[in-house]
């Protein structure tokens, strides 16, 4: 009998080989490679689960699906296949439904299944349990959204949502799968013939010559030139290629956050300690697998200078030219295959960019480390950040196999600038939103998908929108080591309302020991205070891979509002004194 098969006995003499939507949806998954499922158990998806995990499907169940979404999120981005996260209805939906539009934001290909409720009684609003539009909810927030009624749709059904969620640019696709879905019965041998192994999901997209050219003229004829590298750039597993192009052109290059290894930081092409007077100064800037967004003031203003600049941008999805300032030289297509025919197109005798360029950009960047090495060596108590980013900056040179989840404010911001990368898609983070609350999900999806040590480095606040999955780390007995940086609150743990008894909005409980909920739950649980104590831990936890938190604890007065991007908090006029 075939896998995921079920022998029926009718009443009659006739033996059948039957099989079930629970069966065929499993069955699909596994020919299409989706071995793993973060999620949340429930009605109607429960058995669901159980079955998937006995049929050799990795089941992780979380404590709330945003955590699992977060997670499946992550998985794509660092595997290239769409992470699958699982959800029970309504409620356990619009959980979910946070991460699936942060990973068609950030261009992460993901499938959100969830299950539903009765479409007869769900469409004449009867009142349903956990009655809810699903498919209509999550469309507007998604690539993609499918639904399956019938067991014979299923193969069709995930075939389109693989496809929907890899090719092209990534994203987030739904998938919707109402309760009565998974008990509908129909014969084995049917049921095999119709679920489809996808083939190609992702096909190549090659650039046009003529766009190859018209960018490598537009780069060849720069003074200042700059190369600014992406999470597509990351995603697209094109290392070498990138590498050797960026070598080849003698570029300085930018990497955005989660770019960040793609080359070594310590490169000596990187720009990333002459972050501003790159922007400003700069004459061409090359984009690759990134966007003008805000993360890069939209391509203009104070941040880019005066002088006059063109872009060239190397991205997979043509409406993106052009989305915030002229591109003179678009170059549309899979960045394998855009770098590939860069590379090609450039032959052997390619000159590298004015010494005057590539010595001003040396210059500043060795002027900026020498400024900040200091700071990052001092063992004040209670630690400021630099004192305890310098200690982590340490530990990832040493452990570049690592892989540092990073979020908060000031944690964010000061670790993206201190802790060098040495290998591609080492760092995680906040990504496109800035979204605080990713951290355990992304953590526990890395240690999964890659088998690797996870650091994560947390803002106490932060951590707090997903703090109970270090429940899940512990089940799971995952490598992870948590340091959350606790300054007793957002920002700063020192604002005081004047108003009333209550806590200003931006204060938590001083002194708060969040390594007791490791401890809580088997875990190992460290309360750090000095830098020292800091290393030790943290090396202690990676060399024994136990789930661990560190409280680490950072003097409140440190840190500023919202980080880097305070500008971005509106101020009224009118506020009191
Ligand atoms: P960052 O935040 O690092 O600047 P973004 O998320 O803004 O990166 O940009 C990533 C870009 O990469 C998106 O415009 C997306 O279309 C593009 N992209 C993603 N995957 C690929 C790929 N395989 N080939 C080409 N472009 C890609
Ligand atoms: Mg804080």
């Amino acid at each position: 009998m075939a896998e995921g098969t079920a022998k029926k006995q009718d009443a009659g003499a006739d033996t059948q080989d039957l099989t079930d939507g629970f069966h065929l949806i499993i069955d699909a998954l596994k020919l299409n490679g989706l071995n793993t499922i973060y999620g949340v158990p429930g009605i109607p998806i429960t058995d669901f689960g159980r079955m998937a995990q006995a049929e050799g499907i990795r089941v992780l169940s979380f404590r709330h699906e945003q955590n699992a979404g977060y997670a499946a999120a992550i998985a794509g981005f660092l595997t290239k296949k769409p992470g699958v996260c699982l959800t029970v209805s309504a409620p356990g939906f619009l959980n979910g439904l946070t991460a699936l539009a942060h990973a068609t934001t950030n261009c992460f290909p993901m499938i959100l299944i969830s299950g539903s409720s009765e479409r007869e009684i769900v469409d004449l609003q009867q009142g349903d349990y956990e009655e809810m539009d699903q498919l209509a909810i999550a469309k507007p927030l998604c690539k993609a959204a499918y639904r399956v009624l019938h067991a014979q749709d299923i193969g069709i059904g995930i075939a389109r949502a693989i496809r929907s969620a890899v090719s092209g640019r990534p994203g987030g696709v739904y998938l919707d799968l109402p309760a009565k879905l998974f008990g509908q019965v129909m014969n084995a041998e049917a049921g095999k013939k119709s679920l489809v192994k996808v083939i190609d999901a992702a096909p190549a997209q090659i650039p046009a010559p003529d766009a190859i050219k018209r960018a490598l003229d537009v780069l060849k004829g720069a003074k200042r030139p700059l190369i600014i590298l992406g999470k597509g750039a990351a995603y697209a597993q094109a290392d070498d290629a990138i590498r050797q192009f960026v070598e080849k052109s003698g570029v300085p290059f930018l990497p955005m956050s989660m770019a960040k290894g793609l080359l070594p930081d310590t490169h000596p092409q990187c720009a990333g300690a002459a972050r501003s007077t790159v922007l400003k100064d700069s004459d061409v800037v090359m984009m690759i697998g990134a966007r003008l967004n805000w993360l890069l003031s939209h391509g203009k203003g104070k941040t880019w200078g005066d002088a006059p600049k063109k872009f060239i941008q190397v991205d997979i999805e043509p409406k993106e030219m052009d989305s915030n300032v002229e591109i003179v030289a678009p170059v549309v297509g899979d960045i394998g295959s855009c770098v590939a025919a860069l590379l090609n197109a450039m032959g052997s005798k390619w000159g590298v960019p004015p010494a005057e360029w590539t010595n001003a950009v040396k210059a500043k960047r060795e002027e900026n480390v020498a400024k900040m090495a200091p700071r990052l060596m001092n063992n004040n108590v209670p630690m400021d950040y630099h004192g305890a980013l310098g200690v982590l900056r340490t530990i990832v040179k040493e452990r570049p196999d690592a892989i540092l989840v990073n979020e908060g404010a000031n944690t964010l911001d000061l670790a993206r600038g201190i802790i060098d990368m040495y290998k591609p898609r080492k760092r995680l983070d906040v990504g496109t939103w800035g979204i605080m609350g990713i951290g355990m999900g992304q953590a526990i999806a890395a240690a999964v998908e890659t088998g690797k040590p996870v650091l994560a480095v947390e803002g106490d606040s932060a951590f707090g929108f997903s703090g109970m999955e270090v429940e899940t780390i512990c089940r799971y007995n995952l490598p992870v080591c948590i340091v959350i940086f606790n300054n007793n609150g957002i920002y700063r743990g020192t604002d005081v309302n004047k108003a009333s008894s209550d806590p200003a909005t931006t204060v938590f409980v001083v002194g708060a020991r969040y390594d007791k909920m490791m401890e809580a739950f088997g875990g190992v649980g460290v309360n750090a205070t000095s830098p020292d104590e800091l290393k030790r831990a943290v090396n202690a936890a990676m060399d024994s891979g136990k789930p661990t938190l560190i409280n680490a604890v950072i003097d409140p007065a440190a840190g500023s509002e919202s980080g880097r991007i305070g500008n971005l908090n509106p101020q009224s006029a009118l506020k009191k004194k």
